[in-house]
């Protein structure tokens, strides 16, 4: 509700990012790349890995799709000059997928070109529903043209998601597990958090057993857990997977996880389109609402 705010968005737009301590900065790493490039080296100083995220969705013609593949060669560039993690995330409608499949997929055509030649990986997130079989499909075609350096995200919370593992598991592509960041409706996705969670923990065991380097992202200890249990119950090493969670959540876990010498991968998210990635992320936890709303009175 908040998200379709105009109030709340002009707001928050201006004061979110405004200094280093405001509030947005607890969730992206800043509008430039600079610094997410900074956020990165501060990251991998502690051990972890990084992908970063040229924030950005949902473009509405041809030319700002282009821009908006533009921006992430420029940012592939910069990521190479500075020595950071070679590894980025990005969304299909960024590239253009409300305009046409064709544009898109000439767009991501270009970024893996680059990341092929750059020794990048390069991950497709996953959007809302609408979109889950244009993803798959245009990731398929890519995968078929010869595109190893990429992988998907699959969503716990959607009842088609074991299909789709096992079609990805088929192909031996990387997948990244996450439970799902936007309101579904019922036909499409599990409503109560007990049977997500327990989605989650089934499709993790298939991508544990039979995936290709699968990667866990959530901050759900209890999921961590369910992870840690089946890997060590099938001797499935440490190097056969890697646990991944958003910039600025769960710093403690982030931490300690990295420290039993798992592998592990901060998202670290950047660029002045912050907005909708930022309420998803106050959507998960409404307590967080509070900690905004204390923040926009002390800017203001
Ligand atoms: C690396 C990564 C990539 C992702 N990519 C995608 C994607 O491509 N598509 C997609 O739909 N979703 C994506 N997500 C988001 C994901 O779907 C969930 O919405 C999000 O991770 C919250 O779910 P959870 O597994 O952490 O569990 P939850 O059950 O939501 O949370 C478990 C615990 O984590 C902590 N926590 C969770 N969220 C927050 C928060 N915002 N602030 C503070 N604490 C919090 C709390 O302690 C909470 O109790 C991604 C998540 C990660 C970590």
């Amino acid at each position: 509700m908040l998200a379709g705010n105009g109030a709340i968005k002009r707001l928050a737009s201006r004061y979110g990012m405004r200094r280093s301590g405001s509030f947005a900065r607890r969730f992206i790493a800043g509008e430039s790349v600079g610094e997410a490039v900074e956020a990165a080296r501060e990251i991998e100083r502690q051990g972890l890995m990084v992908t970063l995220d040229l924030l950005g969705e949902s473009v509405a013609s041809a030319e700002e799709a282009g821009r908006a593949t533009r921006a992430y060669l420029d940012t592939m560039a910069a990521i190479a000059s500075a020595g950071v993690g070679r590894n980025i995330s990005l969304k299909l409608t960024q590239l253009g997928l409300d305009v046409d499949r064709a544009t898109t997929i000439d767009n991501l055509r270009r970024i893996l070109d680059a990341a092929t030649s750059g020794g990048f990986f390069v991950r497709i997130d996953m959007e809302n529903s609408p979109y889950t079989d244009q993803t798959l499909d245009t990731f398929e075609t890519l995968w078929n043209i010869g595109y190893r350096n990429v992988g998907v995200v699959i969503q716990s919370y959607l009842r088609r998601s074991e299909r789709d593992v096992q079609r990805m598991n088929d192909l031996g592509a990387r997948v990244r597990l996450v439970k799902g960041a936007y309101r579904e409706p019922r036909e499409a996705a599990f409503q109560q958090k007990e049977d997500v969670d327990a989605a989650f923990v089934r499709l993790l065991q298939v991508l544990l057993k039979q995936g290709t380097y699968p990667a866990i992202a959530t901050h759900d200890p209890a999921m961590i857990e369910a992870t840690r249990t089946f890997a060590d119950a099938n001797g499935i090493g440490k190097d056969k997977f890697e646990f991944q969670m958003l910039y600025g959540i769960r710093r403690d876990l982030q931490a300690s996880l990295s420290a039993e010498g798992f592998r592990f991968r901060v998202y670290v998210p950047f660029g002045k389109e912050w907005f909708p990635y930022f309420m998803r992320r106050l959507g998960e936890r409404p307590a967080n609402v509070g900690f905004v709303v204390r923040s926009l009175m002390s800017e203001r």
